[in-house]
């Protein structure tokens, strides 16, 4: 059975993260173990890396580090990010969509559950963004590789996190940030894409919606099918993508509709 002592603690090289969770940065009261202390056995009989740490950690990354089987420092820290977002996707979802000048106009209840989401979601950005420390463990200095700060850009400006520049997105492009969010993750995280294609679908959407009026109001006035009148503008306009619905609609009215007697 594995003891303790196995293990090297991890030691912050500089003393202000004395009493840090190497994980999220909040107080740390316990300590997590790379590998798991049920797990010593598997991991020295299969020579699996690990680096047998003992990492200074808070209450609820121990508690969420549980799951955890890994044997090494950076795979711990993944898990314990991926699980603190996981638990307060919720809080995130809403400091990421709300602002404080926007509670104003809400009643007492919802407001006051927002707020309570604004400050979780706005604690739990910052544990996400700890980068963990400088240390030593069993007389070996580990530099912590600082990950380079998060830009996002938006058609020229830059942000340094996802909400602001969501909030600015939102307010010039005149987006929801619901749609505006799911948009970006669903264009390669790029704001810009983003918004194009947002733009794309609403065009798109006037356009057909233009092109269905306009062809029930021909079809009504020249007594044709609908969808004859639809049939033949989309043929047009395929074969010729300068052309607008009001020139397919005369060019269908001059070839086909109107009567052979007065064709030129
Ligand atoms: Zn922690």
């Amino acid at each position: 059975m594995a003891i303790d002592t196995d293990y090297n603690l991890l030691v912050p090289s500089r003393s202000n993260y004395f009493n840090t969770c190497f994980y999220c940065g909040c107080i740390a009261a316990r300590h997590d173990y790379a590998p798991p202390l049920q797990y010593v056995e598997f991991y020295l009989a299969t020579r699996e890396p690990s680096e047998f740490l003992k990492i200074p950690s808070c209450n609820e990354c121990v508690e969420l580090l549980k799951a955890c089987k890994a044997g090494t420092l950076d795979e711990r820290r993944l898990f314990a990010r991926a699980a603190l977002a996981k638990k307060y996707a919720k809080a995130l979802t809403i400091y990421d969509m709300w602002t404080t000048e926007e509670l104003a106009g809400l009643d007492f209840s919802l407001r006051h559950s927002i707020e309570a989401g604004l400050k979780l979601g706005a604690e739990t950005t910052q544990r996400l963004s700890f980068a963990g420390f400088d240390y030593e463990a069993g007389g070996i200095s580990q530099q912590v590789h600082d990950t380079a700060p998060l830009v996002f850009e938006v058609f020229g400006e830059s942000f340094d996190s996802f909400r602001e520049a969501l909030d600015f997105a939102s307010k010039a492009y005149r987006i929801p940030k619901n749609a505006l969010k799911e948009a970006f993750a669903d264009n390669d995280n790029n704001f810009e894409r983003a918004i194009n294609a947002i733009h794309k679908q609403v065009a798109e959407k006037e356009f057909n919606q233009q092109l269905k009026q306009q062809c029930a109001a021909f079809a009504k006035q020249h007594k044709q099918a609908v969808i004859f009148v639809h049939k033949q503008v989309e043929r047009y306009l395929s074969e010729n993508t300068e052309m607008t619905i009001a020139e397919a609609l005369q060019q269908l009215y001059d070839t086909r509709v109107k009567p052979a007697a007065t064709r030129h």
